[in-house]
C-alpha cells in the first residue's frame, strides 16, 4: 500500500540516515523514493546530506511525466524511479545506491543467476545488469526500465559501471534488498578473487596528509603535526614537505592524503596506470589514473595532480586531493572501490570497459561544477 505523503516523507529521511549509517551510501551520493499513490512518489533531493534533510526538502513527482512540484530539484534520476513505480504495482520504496561490492562486480555487466534458495528468496532468481549508461541520462533511464520489465521477478537491479538499483514493497523490504545484495555480492567477490589478489610486498614509505592554510601547510608525518610555509621550505624540511609543497605550488586543491588501502597498495603494485571501471572514480579523481616511480623524487607525481585528484605511487599506495577535507577523502573512498573492481576484473579476466568518452564528459562536468565550489 502506498503510504501518506507525510509518512512517505519521513521514512526517506530515516533511509537516508540507515543507509548513510549502514555505508550502503556515501555522501550525497545514490536516491531514495517513496510511492504515495499510483500517479507519484516523493524523493530524495539533488545533491543535499541526507544527514540535515527535512521534510520540506524532499520533491514530489509525478510518475506519468517525472515533472515535479515546489522550487527544490528532485534527484537527476527521479525517471528511474518513476519507472519502478509505473511498471511495478506492489512496489512502494526504491532505493539506488553505489554501494561498494555489487558495485564492484556489475563491471563485467553480467547477470547473476542465484542457485541459493535464501538468496531467491530475497532477490529473485536472477540479479539482471542494465546496460551502461552516463548518470542522469535518457540511455540509463531506458537501460534500467529495459531490465525491470524483461525480468518482472527481479527486485535489485546491478547497473554497469555505476551501482545498484532495489525495489521493495517498504522501506525495510528495500533496505533488506540492498543489504543482501552487497552480502551475496562480497561473497561472490571472495570467492573469485580468492588466491590470486596481487600479493603485497616491500616496504610503504610514509608520504604524510597535509592541510592547505593561506601560504602555509601542515604536514601531518610520523605522528607530528608542522607547519611550513609553500614558497620558502627550511633546508631542513623532509622530503615529504617538498613535495607536498610542490603540489599546493601548483594545484588549487586544499588537501592532500596518502591513501594506503590494501586494495590501493595492490593495485599501485601493478605499476600501470588505470583506466577506471567505475564512473564515480573517473569523475571525482580522473579518467586515467597513473602510476608513478619513486613519486618522493622527481616531479611526476606533483605532475598528475595538477589536473587530476589522485595519483598512485608504484607499490606505496596513492596521494588523494581535494579542496575540503572531506573531498579528499571522498577520492580516497571511490579509489578503494575502483581498485578493489580492478583486482575482481583481473580475476575473472573480465575485459570490459568504461568508455573513454563517457568518463571524459563526467569527468569535464565535475571538474566544472567543482572549480565553482568555495575555496
Ligand atoms: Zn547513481
Amino acid at each position: 500500500m502506498a503510504y501518506s505523503i507525510s509518512e512517505a516523507k519521513e521514512l526517506v529521511i530515516r533511509a537516508g540516515k540507515i543507509l548513510v549509517e549502514s555505508g550502503l551510501i556515501q555522501r550525497t551520493w545514490g536516491n531514495i523514493s517513496a510511492r504515495i499513490s499510483d500517479t507519484q512518489f516523493v524523493i530524495t533531493p539533488s545533491g543535499l546530506a541526507y544527514e540535515t534533510l527535512t521534510p520540506k526538502q524532499i520533491v514530489t513527482v509525478n510518475i506519468a511525466d517525472g515533472s515535479y512540484e515546489g522550487d527544490l530539484k528532485p534527484s537527476s534520476e527521479k525517471g528511474i524511479h518513476a519507472d519502478s513505480y509505473r511498471l511495478r504495482p506492489e512496489v512502494n520504496f526504491v532505493i539506488h545506491t553505489h554501494q561498494e561490492r555489487a558495485s564492484e562486480i556489475s563491471i563485467d555487466g553480467k547477470n547473476w543467476t542465484l542457485s541459493l534458495e535464501e538468496d531467491k528468496k530475497v532477490l529473485g532468481d536472477l540479479v539482471p545488469c542494465a546496460a551502461y549508461g552516463m548518470p542522469s541520462t535518457g540511455k540509463l533511464k531506458k537501460a534500467v526500465e529495459e531490465a525491470i520489465s524483461r525480468y518482472p521477478n527481479s527486485r535489485a537491479f546491478l547497473m554497469k559501471h555505476h551501482g545498484v538499483l532495489c525495489l521493495g514493497k517498504d522501506l525495510d523490504h528495500a533496505f533488506e534488498i540492498a543489504q543482501y545484495l552487497e552480502n551475496v555480492a562480497d561473497r561472490m567477490y571472495q570467492q573469485a578473487c580468492k588466491g590470486k589478489l596481487y600479493k603485497k610486498d616491500g616496504k610503504i614509505r610514509e608520504y604524510g596528509s597535509s592541510e592547505r592554510s593561506g601560504g602555509h601547510f601542515t604536514l601531518l608525518l610520523q605522528g607530528t603535526a608542522k607547519e611550513y610555509k609553500i614558497d620558502a621550505l627550511e633546508t631542513d624540511a623532509p622530503v615529504q614537505a617538498r613535495l607536498h609543497a610542490k603540489i599546493y605550488q601548483s594545484s588549487k586543491m586544499n588537501y592532500i592524503l596518502h591513501a594506503t588501502d590494501e586494495d590501493i597498495v595492490a593495485v599501485s603494485q601493478s605499476g600501470r596506470s588505470m583506466s577506471p571501471l567505475l564512473d564515480d572514480l573517473a569523475q571525482i579523481a580522473g579518467v586515467t589514473l597513473k602510476t608513478v616511480q619513486n613519486a618522493m623524487d622527481n616531479t611526476s607525481a606533483v605532475k598528475q595532480l595538477k589536473h587530476k585528484n589522485a595519483v598512485l605511487l608504484a607499490g606505496e599506495g596513492a596521494l588523494c586531493t581535494g579542496i575540503t577535507d572531506s573531498d579528499a577523502k571522498a577520492v580516497e573512498m571511490v579509489l578503494k572501490k575502483g581498485c578493489a573492481a580492478r583486482i575482481y576484473a583481473k580475476a575473472t579476466g573480465s575485459r570490459e570497459k568504461l568508455g573513454l568518452l563517457d568518463a571524459s564528459i563526467q569527468r569535464m562536468v565535475y571538474v566544472k561544477k567543482y572549480s565553482k565550489k568555495k575555496m
